[in-house]
């Protein structure tokens, strides 16, 4: 069986902006220098997409934060405990990064929560063209796959991450 990391490796949507741009760490929690930190809602944590991804992983992997440590999504929950099979679960993970590349390529954002503000942002005749129009569709499907697909497993007991749509 395919080791459950190979899947987040493959993902990576946890660090790169596609679920998150924003992580809420515990109050008192040192966070490692090389991430961007900062606070949202009164909440500290650190800003996504994290400088700390690479190809190769996670460059602080020994002292990521908790938050890191503890997410699970519910494909990667389903994969671990082989009520998935490993192609199934990649197969979920192209779809949405698909739609997230389709998205940044519409509006111009690093994050998916950036495309959202981009969407908002947008006046009304610009919202009516094709782009503006595919832009809210596309926004859509990704808000479908990622509640349906790599919301927190039921498990999971880290504190929340903002997303584009919360
Ligand atoms: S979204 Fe799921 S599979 Fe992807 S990196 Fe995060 S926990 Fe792993
Ligand atoms: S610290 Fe590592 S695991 Fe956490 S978001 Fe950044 S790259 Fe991902």
């Amino acid at each position: 069986m395919t080791d459950p990391a190979a899947l987040c490796l493959a993902c990576n949507f946890c660090c790169d902006g596609t679920l998150f741009d924003f992580a809420e760490v515990p109050e008192g929690e040192s966070l490692h220098p090389a991430l961007r930190q900062g606070a949202k809602g009164g909440k500290p944590g650190f800003h996504q997409p994290c400088p700390c991804s690479d190809t190769t992983g996670c460059l602080i992997y020994a002292s990521r934060p908790g938050v890191c440590r503890d997410f699970r999504c519910v494909t990667l929950d389903a994969f671990a405990q082989s009520r998935i099979t490993f192609s199934h679960a990649l197969q979920r993970v192209e779809g949405l990064r698909r739609l997230a590349n389709e998205a940044r390529a519409l509006a111009g954002g690093e994050s998916i929560a950036d495309c959202a503000r981009a969407l908002q942002g947008l006046s009304a005749e610009q919202a009516a063209t094709p782009e503006g129009r595919r832009l809210a569709l596309v926004l859509a499907a990704i808000q479908r796959t990622t509640s349906l697909h790599f919301g927190a497993a039921a498990a999971d007991t880290s504190p929340a991450r903002h997303t584009t749509q919360r």
